[in-house]
């Protein structure tokens, strides 16, 4: 227990715990979920740019293959560890395995402050970590992808220095490249459209539709700021968004492309002025008189002690883990939606499907074949997962809970008839 009530890594195998008896499956298949099957941890060696050595740690989470090869970003970031890594690396086996993927699921992560690396020292260290990890990584084994702190940029130099190894060209071991280097125009932006796509369809249900609702966002990454977009695109009303540093809040709302030109400028989205924008902290913005909040930033933001605070009616998990097991009980009883991480940031995942799909082939569809492939995955785990909460009972079970069920059955069958229990 941490101070704001269970870890990350606790709230998931409680979730875990609870599909397990909804589901009725086995105690063996908790065994074997709530723990990884193979944990690698490196050390890299970089050569700053004031000439000394600098060793950073990294891991390679890989914690469950049934129903494929492992599958989950890298994630670069000051605060992370080894707990976190494995409730990063546990979602993706869920996340994968809901959206009907032939993955099971990993997750990587660098302890590193990657905005004071210099270029050439991010490069080394990426391509270090790539040389680290290769006898353990593959597109039939595990496939990385970008996560926080991490990027198509990135991932080329990865990559390279993997198929440098191997001696010939390996597009599919990673995904999420740049265009030119076998990834997709959608990847970009994948996660954010899948994020409004999730909340969309679920505004129907609520509201009969996503039309002029408000929304607050914390978090300006490639989640927050792709999600902003194509909310708006759908027709919602971006009031507040938020980067690491805080954020602005206009209850007739913002002008998601001055707010961008502002960040890009600037670095932080809290320069950015108009008539009737005020400033918000990180914590204000969860609080805020909105109909849908985003929480695309970091795990464990919702929690017990703000839980009560909160005023959105839908919540759509941008962020992996965003919401604690406490805070999620009581949102739950006042009638809160929490569309899940598993499920609504599954876009970013299932775009790096098709684009695996597409470099295993050498052949290559156009954006708007694409994006529609990516849609249709994402409507049809839209409609099982909320096929499972009716079945299950809206008002006893969460959302996350039923997209747990739905996760865990084909996970579950497919150790089944391999015979690992
Ligand atoms: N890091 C993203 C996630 O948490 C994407 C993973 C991937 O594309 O493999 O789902």
């Amino acid at each position: 227990m941490s101070l704001r009530g269970t870890t990350f890594l606790e709230s998931v195998l409680q979730t875990l715990k609870r599909a397990i008896e909804l589901g009725g499956y086995p105690q063996e298949a908790y065994e074997m979920l709530s723990r990884p099957q193979r944990i690698v941890t490196v050390n890299i060696p970089v050569k700053m740019d004031n000439g000394k050595i600098q060793i950073f740690t990294g891991y390679r989470v890989q914690h469950n293959n049934a129903l494929g090869p492992y599958k989950g970003g890298i994630r670069f970031h000051p605060e992370v560890t080894l707990e976190e890594d494995i409730a990063l690396a546990t979602v993706m086996t869920f996340k994968n395995s809901l959206n009907g993927l032939p993955y099971g699921g990993g997750k990587g992560a660098i302890a590193v402050d990657y905005k004071k690396l210099s270029k050439r020292e991010l490069e080394e260290l990426s391509r270090g970590y790539a040389r680290a990890l290769a006898p353990f990584i593959g597109p039939e084994v595990d496939i990385p992808a970008p996560d926080v702190g991490t990027d198509p940029q990135i991932m080329a130099w990865m990559v390279d220095e993997y198929s440098k190894m191997t001696g010939h060209n390996v597009p599919g071991v990673f995904t999420a490249k740049p265009v030119i280097l076998w990834g997709n125009p959608v990847r970009e932006y994948s996660t954010g459209f899948g994020v409004a796509v999730w909340a969309r369809e679920a505004a129907k249900k609520l509201w009969g539709g996503i039309e002029g609702k408000t929304v607050a966002i914390q978090g300006f990454g490639n989640v927050g700021y792709w999600g902003a977009y194509w909310l708006e695109k759908m027709g919602a009303k971006v009031v507040a968004i938020t980067d690491s540093r805080g954020g602005v809040y206009n209850p007739s709302g913002l002008k998601l492309a001055e707010v961008k030109a502002v960040k890009d400028k600037t670095s932080t989205v809290m320069n950015y002025e108009s008539s009737g924008t005020r400033k918000v902290t990180n914590d204000e913005v969860l609080e805020l008189p909105v109909d849908i909040l985003v929480p695309a930033a970091l795990e464990n933001v919702i929690h017990k002690g703000n839980a009560n605070n909160i005023k959105a009616k839908l919540i759509v998990e941008g962020a992996n883990g965003p919401t604690t097991a406490d805070a999620e009980k009581v949102l739950h009883t006042k009638g809160v939606w929490i569309l899940p991480d598993l499920a609504a940031n599954a876009g970013g995942v299932v775009m790096s499907y098709l684009e695996w799909v597409e470099d295993l082939q050498w052949y290559f569809w156009d954006e708007e074949e694409t994006r529609n492939r990516l849609e249709r995955i994402l409507l049809d785990t839209f409609n099982r997962v909320m096929n499972r909460w009716n079945k299950l009972g809206m008002s006893q079970v969460t959302i996350r809970e039923a997209a747990y069920v739905e996760a865990v059955d084909r996970i579950y069958n497919a150790m089944k008839v391999r015979g690992w229990i």
